[in-house]
């Protein structure tokens, strides 16, 4: 699997590459059972049940990254933050910033278009209960390095929705940009920022889930910020 990411030539490889990824047994085994059993609500559906690429422009200055699909969202739909609640927030503040043509993600054939953006997931199964173990946020790490290594000529900044994406970006540095990561390493939060030489500056962002924006310690002015001081750091007008 290492060796397969690595071999990706571009971005439509990649994604074709990793859709085709079953060397977590935990997670083939819980995205598959999803997409059998189904929520009630999208029992008409077809669910897409396998890993979910990246999505975005291949010349993205603005990455984000997330943590994972969620089982009825980017599993069912077959695209990252789509068909869910927190795609619906990310997907507004996006388009808010002038990052996304519409306010919306539903289906991977919505016509959704991303500016100067792409999305990614530190793991890119969806795990039980929103949570990949460390040994496969750790297998599946090879995906994302690549995928950044792919984007590296246009890539300025990197915002890390939540603890988990922000620990993930640390290995990307060794692996994609052959810098050592700070230690110790800088501690998440919203509004954190670091910023080191020749990698992109890394920004926190709460986590975009149903948790944190319906209870009010993550609000849409909240992501506004993040995304404006994204754009700025990135030169994107
Ligand atoms: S989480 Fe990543 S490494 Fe594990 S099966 Fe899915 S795509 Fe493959």
């Amino acid at each position: 699997m290492v060796a397969r990411a690595a071999r990706a030539t571009d971005l439509a490889d990649l994604d074709g590459a990793v859709s085709n990824c079953f060397a977590c047994p935990r997670l083939v085994s819980w995205r598959e059972e999803v997409a059998r059993t189904k929520r009630a609500a999208f029992r008409e559906q077809h669910y897409w049940g396998r890993p979910v690429p990246g999505f975005g422009t291949p010349d993205a200055r603005i990455g984000i990254l997330g943590l994972a699909p969620a089982a009825h969202g980017g599993n069912r739909t077959g695209r990252i933050f789509t068909g869910d609640r927190s795609g619906d927030v990310l997907f507004a503040a996006l388009h808010r910033a002038g990052l996304a043509n519409q306010p919306t993600s539903v289906a991977a054939d919505d016509g959704l278009t991303l500016r100067d953006t792409r999305i990614f997931a530190a793991v890119r199964c969806a795990p039980p209960d929103n949570k990949p173990t460390p040994a496969e946020r750790d297998t599946c790490a090879p995906w994302l390095h690549r995928e950044v290594g792919l984007i590296r000529p246009t890539l300025r900044v990197v915002v890390a929705l939540g603890a988990f994406a922000w620990a993930a970006w640390w290995p990307v540095l060794r692996d994609v940009y052959g810098v050592r990561p700070p230690s110790p390493r800088p501690a998440f939060g919203h509004g954190a920022h670091w910023s080191g030489t020749a990698a992109p500056e890394l920004l926190g962002c709460y986590h975009v889930s149903q948790q944190n924006t319906f209870t009010g310690r993550l609000t849409p002015l909240m992501l506004d910020d993040v995304f404006a001081r994204a754009k700025q750091l990135a030169g994107v007008d």
